[in-house]
This record gives C-alpha cells, structure tokens and sequence, in this order.
C-alpha cells in the first residue's frame, strides 16, 4: 500500500485538533487531520461550552478574523449573574459556594455569559477545511522511521508519513496509549447527571423567571448540589453567517431536543457519589426516562419548580457519565510525535476548563511551530518548549478542576 505523506498530521477534529488545523493553515502550514467518525453526535455534543479568556484569546490567535468574528457574532448568552439557593429555593449567604462552575474564581477569567454551542463552534472550526480534514479515517498506531519521520496507520485507507503526528484525540487517545503505556484515567467515584429543557418547554410547565434568569446553584440542606442555567441563541444573529449556526445535517436522525442547535434551553447538572443513585451498569443502561425516574426520589422536598424541570428535562437530552480525571507527571522524549488536548490532560467537568485549555494548547503549539518554519528555532526545540509549557498550563488546569469538584463536595456536607 502507499504512504502519503503530509507535513504535520493530526488525529482527531475534536475543538483542540480543529484549532490547531486552524491556526497552522492560517500562517500556511501543511496539515492534514484525521478523525473516525463522520458524523459527532457523542452525549456532550448536544451541550454549550463555557469559555473563558485564554480560551477566547486562543481562538482569537488561530481563527482567521473573518471567523473569529462569525465566532463572536454567533455564541449563546449565559446569565452573567449567579445566586446560590437552597432545594426551597431560599437565598443563601455564601454566593458561588455551588457545584463549582460559578462563584469563586480560578486563576484564568472565566466570562459566566459566554455559552458556545458545541455545534456550531465545531461548524466555525470546520470552515475553510474541506481539503484538510479526513473522516472516516481510525487511527490504531503510528511507527517511527529511520529518517525521523512518523508513520501513521489507521484501520481504513492508506498509511500516512509525517513530519510531525499529533495526538489530539481526545480523553481515551490511542496516540498516547502507544506514547505512554500504563497511563491511564483516574476515576473521581463521582458521576454526572444531566439534562436540559427548551425555554418555550420550560414557560409551558411554569418555570418561575427567577430560576432562568441566573446561573443558579442549588445547596440543598441535604442531598447533592444542583447547577442550573440557560443558553440563549439568536438564529437571527445567523442569517449573515451560512451554516453557523444552524443544526448539523448528521444530527437529522436524532430525535428530541439534545442536538437542536437552534433552540434556547434551561440545564442542570447534578454530581453523586457513585453507587448512591444506582449501580453504573444499570445507569448506563438507562435511557433519559430511567435516569430521571432515578434522580426525582432524592428531589423529595424540593421546591415544586425544581422538581417541574427535571420531570420535564426532553428525555434525549438527560444523560450519566462517569466524571475522570488524569494524573499529572506523564513525560515522553521529545520527538515527532506530541499531545495536546484531553488527550494528555483530561479532567472534571467542574470550572469548565477543558477545551479552554485544549484550544490553549493549540494556539501554543501553533505559536511554536510557526516559530520553527521561519527558522526562529528548531523543530525539536519548539516542541520541547510546547511540552514544557503545556504540561505546566495542562496540569494546572488538572488540578483547579480537581479541587473544585472537591470543594462542591465538601460545599454539599457542610451545614447551611
Ligand atoms: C460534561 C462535560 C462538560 C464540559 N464542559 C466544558 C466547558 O463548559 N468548558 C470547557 O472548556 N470544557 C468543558 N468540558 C471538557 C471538554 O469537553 C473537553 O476538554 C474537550 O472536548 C477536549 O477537546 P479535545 O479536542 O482535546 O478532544 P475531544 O473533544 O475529545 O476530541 C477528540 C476527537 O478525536 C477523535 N478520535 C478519537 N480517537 C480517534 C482515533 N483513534 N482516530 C481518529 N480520531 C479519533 C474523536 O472522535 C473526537 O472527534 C466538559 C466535559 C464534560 C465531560
């Protein structure tokens, strides 16, 4: 079979992979992506993404202007403001003391009301990348030649030689299994439970204003913390802007609200230790009539209007994960093959801070590549930069999200 070879090859076309696509096409570096699915319909893919400024200067930094702006023009709102309030739906004293996605803040400034639809932040990242990015295409390994390129195999379609392979391929990545043997996720014992609501559903079934109008932290006096907020879009804010915007095709034979891109909706999230709401096995079986039927009977005594919107979240929206982390210390030789992403920081859901950082990484290695081409530095020393820096930046944001789904839990035992 024969090799193709391209210049830089990246797996994966999740946010840190599309944008590194982005930025190196932007200063004219030869790249070429390579993802499994045709189409991403993964359960987080129906939900927004909260950003904050590294994440915003790092799209700044790779996308052309011109989709920078449409970025701009068509992100949701979030409320800007938060309230913590008990399971009666009382004020309480200790604002932001939630699950820990709002309150206290982390070392990088979050924007509590920008809220990107997954959706169509991919369909911004996409743009422009039709002769770039190859679907369908599983990668199961990669082999290091004599003449220090990397050769890259994939289960369908012809081998790839590269200069350079990047493993942006997400929290289970198959460029780090092979690049570091043994490391694996760690399991926080916490699970995630979720679902959403239109806001035209959530008016039909009375749900009071006040509820929708802050980000809102449920403290309950006992039980587990709730975060509930909304995501607002303007589909007028896309008429100038093609596709962005709209729903994705691949989505048309899903049914329900989880992948309509255009609706606005109200969504909670709720954490449990694992076991406390059933055993994994049987939640994971359950569809979003069964995860709900399973979280209402801890609601017992909640303000009426809490109770409405779980009982009414659109069941195709309602979903269990288990909440990962991973360990920091991972090193590998510098070479022609690196990471970025989840791929080798994967953590908590809490502060939001994942694909910030992935898109962080990317605007970095981008920064440092582009350094090595204009002959500013090696290609060896450039990467070695964007390891060091990476993993500092990665491992910090690790360790923040850590912490603050322990905080939510220490939050939740603590005495009102
Ligand atoms: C519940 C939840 C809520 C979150 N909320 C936020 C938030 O508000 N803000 C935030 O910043 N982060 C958030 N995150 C984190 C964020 O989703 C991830 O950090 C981000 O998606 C990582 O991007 P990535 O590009 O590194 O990897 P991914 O998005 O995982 O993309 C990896 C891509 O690689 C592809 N791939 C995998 N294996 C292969 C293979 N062998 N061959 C080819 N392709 C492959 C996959 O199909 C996928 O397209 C949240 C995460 C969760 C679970």
């Amino acid at each position: 079979m024969s090799i193709t070879s391209v210049d830089i090859a990246i797996i994966g076309s999740g946010p840190g992979g599309l944008a590194l696509a982005q930025g190196l096409r932007k200063h004219g570096l030869s790249v070429a992506v390579f993802e499994r699915d045709l189409v991403r319909a993964d359960y987080v893919q129906g939900f927004r993404l909260r950003m904050h400024q590294h994440g915003l200067d790092a799209l700044r930094a790779n996308l052309t202007d011109p989709l920078f702006e449409a970025f701009l023009a068509t992100m949701g709102k979030a409320p800007a403001s938060s309230v913590t309030l008990d399971e009666r739906l009382r004020p309480l004293a200790t604002p932001g003391a939630g699950n820990g996605q709002g309150g206290r803040e982390d070392q990088h400034q979050a924007h509590l009301d920008k809220s990107v639809s997954r959706i169509t932040l991919r369909q911004i990242l996409l743009s422009g990348l039709g002769d770039v990015v190859h679907f369908g295409r599983h990668f199961e390994r990669h082999e290091l030649a004599d003449d220090g390129t990397v050769i890259a195999h994939f289960a369908q379609g012809a081998p790839v030689r590269a200069r350079l392979l990047v493993g942006a391929d997400g929290a289970g990545s198959t460029v780090r299994r092979q690049l570091l043997p043994g490391y694996g996720l760690v399991d926080t014992g916490k699970r995630r439970l979720a679902g959403k609501l239109s806001l035209e559903a959530a008016a039909r079934h009375g749900l009071p204003a006040g509820l929708l109008a802050h980000n809102v932290s449920i403290r309950p006096h006992e039980g587990r913390p709730m975060m509930i907020s909304t995501h607002r879009v303007d589909p007028e804010s896309f008429r100038h802007h093609g596709l962005i915007g709209a729903n994705d095709a691949g989505h048309a034979g899903h049914k329900g609200l989880h992948f309509d891109n255009t609706a606005s909706y109200v969504w909670w999230n709720t954490a449990y230790d694992a076991g406390e709401l059933g055993q994994d096995a049987d939640l994971e079986r359950r569809d979003g009539a069964g995860l709900i039927a399973a979280l209402l009977p801890r609601l017992a005594g909640w303000d009426e209007a809490l109770v409405r919107l779980i009982r009414h979240s659109d069941p195709s929206t309602v979903g269990f994960l288990k909440v990962r982390t991973s360990e920091p210390g991972a090193r590998w030789p510098t070479g022609p093959v690196t990471l970025l992403g989840d791929a080798i920081h994967a953590m908590t859901y809490f502060r939001a801070l994942g694909a910030n950082t992935a898109l962080h990484d990317a605007a970095l290695l981008t920064r440092e590549l582009v350094a090595a081409r204009q002959g500013d530095k090696a290609q060896h020393r450039a990467l070695a930069d964007y390891e060091a820096a990476m993993h500092a930046h990665g491992e910090a944001a690790v360790t923040e999200s850590l912490h603050a789904m322990l905080r939510n839990i220490e939050a939740a035992r603590a005495p009102a």
